[in-house]
């Protein structure tokens, strides 16, 4: 690579706010076809916010009173939805003791004398909840693109809490720019299939790999790379970090967390999914200046 290539490469993609962090992220880039997409905060905002809550036993405010607690203690996207949400509606304010985290699924605590849980149907199962008629709304709900997670109370299901994540408005033109690049794009999320599917047919992506644990993120990728594929992962989460570092390049949202910025080799300042096409664009240029 010529020092001058080098330099324009990197010069233009700061003009866009496109940081490569070193000359040999500048050249990977140019041969990535295939991009690997998180979802939440990614081609989403990440900017969850409560649509549906359906109830049973309990009242709405009950519910809510007893999932913000649980909630209260997490970090997690959806948890501070649901307590600004309680918040919103002026649900009473409970505490919550032995909080647990269950990384993929959700949370659990001790609400007053009441074991409570709010997560997904895994955690429910993991936590031997009996399905009942509040799981098939969940069922429809996640079928619409929303994220709908389950409150269990003492191992009943007593409520659905329903999420919906707005997509960033050039998610879709960025599906677009990588296609006709020739750069296959795959949507990788730690959400439930059927609310994945509905957002990637949304956005014009056809694979679609849902319901990924926190750990197995990296996975999918050595997967794509032991099939002969260059892959860029492009994500914001503490949970992308690894798989951020294992892709021939990794892609962190400027507004994502320090350890994805930390973690990547490029860095979008402008957290626009488009500047994805871009960077592999400028890498293309780059390159072909280098022969
Ligand atoms: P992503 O890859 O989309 O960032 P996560 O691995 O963080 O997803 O979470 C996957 C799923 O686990 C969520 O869609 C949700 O159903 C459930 N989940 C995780 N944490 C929580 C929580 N604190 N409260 C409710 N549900 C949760
Ligand atoms: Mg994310």
């Amino acid at each position: 690579a010529t020092p001058t290539a080098i330099m324009v490469g990197t010069g233009l993609g700061a003009r866009r706010g496109i940081l490569f962090k070193n000359a040999t992220a500048l050249e990977t880039s140019a041969r990535i076809d295939t991009v690997v997409m998180d979802k939440t905060g990614t081609l989403t905002k990440g900017e969850p916010e409560v649509t549906d809550l359906i109830v049973e036993h309990l009242s709405e405010l009950e519910v809510l009173a007893l999932a913000a607690a649980v909630e209260r203690e997490s970090e997690h996207p959806l948890a501070k939805a649901i307590v600004a949400h309680a918040a919103q509606l002026h649900a009473p304010v409970l505490v919550a003791d032995s909080f647990r985290n269950v990384p993929g699924h959700g949370a659990g605590a001790v609400v007053g004398a009441q074991r409570v849980l709010v997560g997904n149907r895994r955690l429910m199962i993991a936590e031997g909840v009996e399905p009942n008629a509040l799981s098939d709304r969940r069922d429809e709900l996640a079928a619409s693109g929303r994220t709908a997670v389950l409150v269990a109370v003492d191992g009943r299901v007593v409520g659905v809490i329903a999420l919906a994540d707005a997509v960033r408005p050039t998610a879709a033109g960025a599906v677009v720019a990588l296609h006709d690049a020739g750069v296959e794009v795959v949507m990788l999320t730690g959400d439930n299939e059927a609310t994945a599917r509905r957002i990637a047919g949304q956005l014009g992506i056809d694979t679609v790999v849902s319901e990924v644990l926190p750990g197995d993120k990296a996975d999918q990728i050595g997967r794509l790379q032991a099939a002969g594929r260059k892959v860029a992962m492009v994500g914001d989460g503490v949970n992308d970090a690894p798989a951020l570092a294992k892709a021939d390049i990794g892609i962190a949202i400027g507004a994502g967390t320090d350890v994805a910025i930390e973690t990547a080799d490029v860095v979008l300042m402008r957290s626009d999914p488009l500047d994805v096409a871009v960077a592999l664009r400028i890498g293309k240029g780059t390159l072909r200046k280098m022969r």
